[in-house]
């Protein structure tokens, strides 16, 4: 038998209730801030993943689903959306069109990932890029969009971390300065972060292996490095979080894995998803348009994993959905009516009552059962004598009182099903 395909999952009609409600929640946020929803093809062109998202990094370096198809194009399914996103806007001149370009997205993504709790190969994603403007609100606007969409579906366990990674040239002065300090320690560092070392230092703070993190527990901090411009927004940023109310704390050795990053970076946490526990991340990324051959226009952006949010939303138990029902189901009392069963049916259907009918040759106590399963707020009996003198009896299955109609006059029957 043929399976899915490791690190892929189904989503089952049982578990896509829970999935539109997200996605509704998401949906409604979005709106509330003006956002504009923007949907990217799956695939694209591999060398905009690797300009956009840096070659260093893990995603390109050993993550992405590339293969070369039929006319010899090297092409990779989309392992994040900040490149497509940025490559719609440069190649639709959307800025040229307007000045601020809000926009959001919710779509699969795909990262050839060691398989576990939490880390899928196909995995979604819901997110946002705000493009255009410079403005340290813009930022402190993502994470508070984040933060409501994760209160407005229960979870308590979260906490917001921020940083800044300053400007280009304080970074880099950073980065010097980190050299030294690591300078004689190098040795002693694992494999992955001497190669760190020497590509993308700073994501040695993102190391997991003990021994890095005792080094780098007194490394100098790039908080402590920036420059007068960051400092400011970083500043702004703070007080508009704490204006609206969102608690944060800031993590100076939050530097995230992307190399076009700048100024402030975020990423919520979930205490109750266990070692995968980031729900979501973002920052300022004002150099990547122009990197992607656009017209320099800064860029903000954020994005969130769709599993782990509502595995965390599971383990806190954080809100419950009732239970389907359908309006209507219609009993068959005899076998023949079938063609008379599926014409009401029709009739209703096209009204926008949802409706279902039998269509195994069920018995009546069979039917009914359905009925019930489908938790149908009534049954309307199609047959018997009541068939043949001209009318159907309908049951309110809340509390089991029946009222009888005019076969002619399905009209009546809306009415009622319609309250
Ligand atoms: P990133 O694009 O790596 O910053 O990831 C943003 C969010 O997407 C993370 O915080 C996770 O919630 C989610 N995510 C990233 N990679 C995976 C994956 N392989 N499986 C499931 N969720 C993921």
């Amino acid at each position: 038998m043929i399976k899915a395909i490791t690190g892929t999952k189904d989503i089952l009609p049982g578990d896509i209730q829970r999935w539109k409600y997200l996605e509704n929640i998401v949906e409604n946020v979005f709106a509330a801030f003006n956002y504009k929803e923007i949907r990217t093809p799956v695939f694209e062109e591999t060398a905009l993943f690797a300009r956009g998202i840096g070659e260093e990094t893990d995603i390109v370096g050993k993550e992405m689903y590339t293969f070369t198809d039929r006319s010899e194009t090297s092409v990779t399914l989309k392992p994040e959306m900040t490149a497509s996103v940025v490559r719609a806007y440069v190649e639709h001149s959307l800025g040229i069109k307007q000045p601020l370009n809000k926009l959001y997205y919710i779509s699969p993504m795909f990262r050839q990932e060691r398989p576990q709790a939490g880390r899928f190969r196909q995995f979604h994603q819901f997110g946002a890029e705000a493009l255009g403007s410079d403005s340290p609100l813009i930022d402190a606007e993502m994470i508070q969009i984040a933060y409501d969409i994760f209160n407005r579906l229960g979870l308590k366990d979260i906490s917001i971390k921020i940083n800044s990674l300053g400007v280009p040239e304080s970074r880099e002065n950073y980065k010097k300065v980190l050299r030294e300090y690591l300078a004689d320690k190098k040795e002693n560092l694992s494999e992955d972060s001497r190669v760190r070392f020497e590509k993308n230092i700073l994501r040695i703070f993102d190391s997991k292996v003990e021994s890095d993190r005792l080094i780098m527990k007194d490394a100098p901090l790039l908080i402590d490095y920036l420059d007068e411009e960051s400092k400011t927004d970083f500043e702004i940023v703070k007080q508009a979080l704490t204006r609206a109310n969102i608690p944060f704390e800031i993590d100076p050795k939050l530097v995230r894995g992307l190399d076009y990053y700048s100024k402030t970076t975020f990423e919520v946490i979930s205490g109750k998803v266990g070692s995968q526990s980031a729900l979501c991340g973002g920052g300022r990324y004002d150099l990547l348009v122009e990197q992607l051959g656009g017209k320099p226009s800064p860029g903000m952006g954020f994005a969130a994993g769709i599993e782990r949010i509502l595995l965390a939303c599971e383990n806190e138990n954080s809100f419950s959905l009732p239970d389907e029902k359908i309006d209507l189901y219609i009993t068959r009392l005899d076998k023949e009516l079938s063609t008379e069963v599926y014409d009401i049916a029709s009739y209703f259907r096209r009204e926008n009552i949802s409706v279902e009918i039998d269509y195994l040759d069920r018995s009546v106590k069979a039917q009914m059962r359905e009925a019930n399963k489908f938790n149908s707020r009534f049954v309307l009996f199609v047959g018997g004598e009541e068939f043949i003198i001209g009318a159907l009896n309908l049951k309110n299955m809340a509390d089991g009182s029946q009222q009888s109609f005019d076969k002619n006059n399905l009209e009546e029957i809306k009415k009622i099903l319609r309250k």
